[in-house]
């Protein structure tokens, strides 16, 4: 069951120019929200420095401003949130559902599955680096509005997850969770790429008190062997395309077929009229030579 109003979000990390795969998830969350007569609010998640690409933040919201779509509201920065996410960790380890880790990347195994080394106290001679979410066995579940009824065992896929890295900087799982309840949003709408990441922010929700939103997971562009189109396109960045041409693209790769011809405000006018996410391919992926 759908909320109303519905309050969705776009939220991009700024690790480089707005691309067809980020356009896409903008104009899916855009549509499923505006669309219902709710609110569209964005969130820069620029919380890995060392990953941020210089002037990306100013540039995709010139883009998104480009393409005709205005949040309802302030942008939110998530570097502005880390209080809120220390104190975010501060109620887990207090509730005994977070740890401190000692543990480095070569203490890891292959698998990537946390086998639990610091759960019941940091080993003789070592150190805290990180912060560990404590997992149980609970299978954690929801029904996407797209992909249908999902459920994981986060413990059995990737055991206790850290959400504050050895560097001092929150994980995203745990910024996501914090920042989805400040901003009360009812819907998160994005790639499915981020499919796997749900039930662990849904684990993170249940230990925070925290109400879970509807989520929809989009079918992300791929190219013709099997890469994010992301990662092509970032020296191929949509920001330089026909603004109508390229909301053309994405329109008709969520699965609405619009009039050819539209300008912008036209094809805008369309969308929010005609758009049925019963249309949108329900696949997780699909080949597309973006735009
Ligand atoms: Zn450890």
């Amino acid at each position: 069951m759908t909320r109303h109003p519905v309050i969705g979000r776009f939220a991009p990390s700024p690790t480089g120019a707005l691309h067809f795969g980020s356009l896409v998830a903008a104009v899916g969350s855009y549509l499923e929200a505006v669309g219902s007569g709710g609110n569209w609010l964005l969130r820069i998640e620029d919380i890995d420095p060392p990953r941020e690409v210089a002037g990306s933040s100013a540039r995709m919201i010139d883009d998104l401003q480009r393409f005709g779509m205005r949040a309802d509201g302030p942008v939110l920065y998530q570097s502005s949130r880390t209080e809120a996410y220390q104190d975010a960790v501060d109620q887990l380890l207090v509730a005994n559902k977070a740890y401190p880790c000692a543990c480095s990347r070569k203490d890891l195994p292959a698998s990537g599955i946390y086998p639990g080394t610091c759960k019941d106290g940091i080993p003789a001679g070592k150190h805290p680096r990180a912060i560990r979410f404590r997992l149980d066995s609970s299978i954690f579940e929801f029904d996407d509005l797209l992909q249908g009824h999902i459920s994981e065992s986060p413990a059995n896929s990737c055991g206790d997850f850290v959400i504050k890295r050895a560097d001092g900087l929150f994980a995203y799982q745990l910024a996501v969770v914090v920042d989805d309840e400040f901003q009360a949003i009812t819907q998160v709408v994005r790639g499915a790429d981020l499919l796997d990441s749900t039930c662990r922010q849904i684990a993170l929700q249940k230990a925070l008190g925290i109400e879970q939103p509807d989520y929809m997971h989009l079918p992300v562009a791929i190219s013709a062997d099997g890469k994010k189109l992301s990662k092509r396109e970032q020296t191929d960045p949509v920001g330089h395309q026909d603004p109508a041409y390229a909301l053309h693209k994405a329109l008709y790769f969520l699965g609405q077929k619009p009039l050819g011809g539209l300008g912008l405000e036209s094809l805008w006018i369309w969308a929010l009229e005609h758009w049925d996410n019963t249309l949108i391919p329900r696949q997780k992926e699909i080949i597309s030579a973006g735009v």
